[in-house]
């Protein structure tokens, strides 16, 4: 079962729960789980397993397939996810 509990980067809002997630990257392989919000320069990203994020909230497993550099945004819980690819290369 450790095979499945992946690293998530959260923000404190998602942390302590605060606030839903509105915003998903996959990033470098990494995954983050966002508020969306505007965060201070001397915010800290947490550390999570993935599970524990699927499980506070399973509409996230929607965008799970998220290719690799993409990264999905929604207005708010239960609405359709907004998907973009994120521009690592100049063009
Ligand atoms: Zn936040």
């Amino acid at each position: 079962m450790s095979d499945r509990e992946f690293a998530a980067y959260v923000c404190e809002h998602i942390f302590e729960g605060s606030r839903p997630v509105l915003l998903v990257a996959h990033e470098d392989g990494a995954w983050q789980f966002l508020c969306g919000d505007s965060h201070g320069s001397d915010a800290i990203p947490r550390v999570v397993g993935m599970n524990h994020i699927l499980d506070a909230d399973p509409s996230l497993r929607d965008v799970l397939d998220l290719p690799n550099n993409w990264e999905a945004e929604r207005s708010s819980v239960g609405l359709a996810w907004t998907r973009t690819g994120i521009d690592s290369t100049a063009q």
